[in-house]
């Protein structure tokens, strides 16, 4: 089964605030799918299209990460980006894999709702030579990828679409539940910390927003 030549790889970016089921369960689909051998999920730093809400500080946001994926021995957890100062792009998360992982073949993970996006980002003909990417939709949602490669790019259904990060928050802050959206271990530390209680985010030391001179371009 596994006498390839290359190891696949997936890439799961995201700002994780907080980690939810449907981040592993398209994880999860996309290994099962492609025969990945690793998942590596990247906790971001600023995103561009983020940079009008206050997102919580990244040390919180990768730790939330480690404890869902945790028991999954092919997911792991990069500190790459969050490490770093700024904005981050996709191109260089990419970039900075392909360079440590150079004999592995990347699979992008992303919603198929932003792959249109994927055409206006900073060096997008780059992207396609870095990975394979696989956009995600919810079951019997029509997408039309328009003018995007289709070689270098696949569309999957996935069950548990419905599930965003912007909801779980929101239930945090207005005191409601959210068992079974995200995996315990993540509702404990919520508790833990009291993220999200007031609805706005808690930030600081890691939280890097606006440290970077490209903040907000695309
Ligand atoms: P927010 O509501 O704050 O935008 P989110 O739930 O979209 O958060 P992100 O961290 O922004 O979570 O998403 C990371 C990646 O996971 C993105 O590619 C996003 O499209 C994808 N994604 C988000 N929610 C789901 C889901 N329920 N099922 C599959 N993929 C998802
Ligand atoms: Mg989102």
């Amino acid at each position: 089964m596994k006498d390839r030549a290359k190891r696949r790889v997936g890439v799961m970016g995201g700002t994780f605030d907080p980690v939810h089921h449907g981040h592993l369960v398209a994880a999860s689909e996309v290994s099962n799918t492609f025969g990945l051998d690793e998942v590596i999920f990247v906790p971001t730093g600023i995103q561009p299209f983020k940079v009008d809400r206050e997102v919580t500080e990244a040390e919180h946001r990768y730790l939330m990460t480690v404890v869902a994926t945790a028991s999954n021995p092919r997911f792991t957890v990069s500190r790459a980006e969050i490490d770093r100062p700024g904005t981050t792009y996709t191109i260089d998360t990419l970039r900075r894999l392909h360079a440590e992982l150079p004999d592995d073949e990347l699979y992008f993970i992303t919603g198929a709702d932003v792959l249109p996006e994927i055409l206006t980002w900073k060096d997008a003909d780059e992207l396609w030579s870095l990975a394979h990417f696989v956009g995600v939709t919810r079951p019997g949602h029509e997408l039309d990828l328009g003018a995007l490669p289709s070689s270098g790019v696949s569309l999957m259904e996935v069950p548990a679409m419905a599930i965003s990060s912007t909801d779980c928050r929101a239930r945090v802050a207005a005191g409601q539940p959210v068992w079974y959206l995200v995996p315990d271990g993540v509702v404990q530390y919520i508790n833990k910390y009291g993220l999200y209680r007031d609805g706005a985010a808690p930030h600081g030391r890691t939280g890097s927003r606006n440290e970077g001179t490209t903040a907000g371009l695309p």
